[in-house]
């Protein structure tokens, strides 16, 4: 699948309005540029092989589309974590209601017929897409660069628009606890991963960057 370079496609015709399609090999590196105003589009690699994709509106907004599970993975609200940066102490994911794909292997293009979707001013959680000309229609779309609905099966209702999951989050780089060793800063309290700070042995007390000017 060469879903960054579908990624490009749909950012080269919607990048004015809408963010994201930040290159996925990026993902556990450089946060997404989010705007208050601009609603970002991204594609997530998660839980080892798995793709889902994600619309961030503002900073705490957050809603996932996922074709084939229906909780977030430790790995997934890491990932969204670090895409997001959030300052707030718990991540907030809208886990949308959308239908489910048949099998496991097509989740990449549902998600890219999600993002298409969404470009093109249509909802997807009301959409039940043809699986099985998702990829001709990938492929096609790829070949002549021209951007257009992944056919779509037949509409759906449905009563919950999603359900809400969250993931306390910590440290400068704010993500949540992975089992890795934390300490706690004795000013404020906040919890930071000892990876992420330079910690002074001989000193009994630590303080954070944020509180250390105030001490
Ligand atoms: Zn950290
Ligand atoms: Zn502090």
């Amino acid at each position: 699948m060469h879903v960054n370079a579908f990624q490009h496609l749909l950012k080269k015709e919607f990048g004015v309005c809408i963010g994201g399609f930040m290159n996925t090999l990026l993902q556990n590196r450089v946060p997404l540029e989010l705007e208050e105003d601009k609603m970002v589009l991204q594609v997530i690699h998660v839980r080892g092989c798995h793709w889902a994709a994600l619309q961030v509106n503002g900073k705490d907004d957050i809603c996932y589309y996922d074709s084939f599970y229906d909780s977030l993975s430790q790995d997934t609200f890491e990932v969204i974590a670090q895409l997001v940066h959030s300052d707030n102490p718990v991540l907030n994911v809208k886990i949308m209601n959308m239908a489910r794909q048949n099998g496991s292997t097509d989740c990449a293009l549902f998600a890219l017929a999600t993002l298409t979707c969404i470009c093109l001013g249509m909802d997807p959680q009301t959409a039940v897409f043809d699986q099985d000309e998702l990829r001709s229609h990938y492929i096609s779309m790829l070949e002549s660069e021209i951007v257009a609905s992944f056919p779509i099966k037949k509409r759906r209702r449905f009563s919950n628009p999603y359900k809400l999951d969250d993931c306390p989050i910590y440290c400068y780089c704010r993500l949540p606890d992975d089992g890795h060793k934390m300490i706690a800063c004795d000013r404020c309290d906040e919890w930071y991963h000892l990876r992420c700070i330079e910690i002074d042995k001989e000193n009994y007390l630590w303080y954070c960057k944020k509180c250390l000017p105030n001490i």
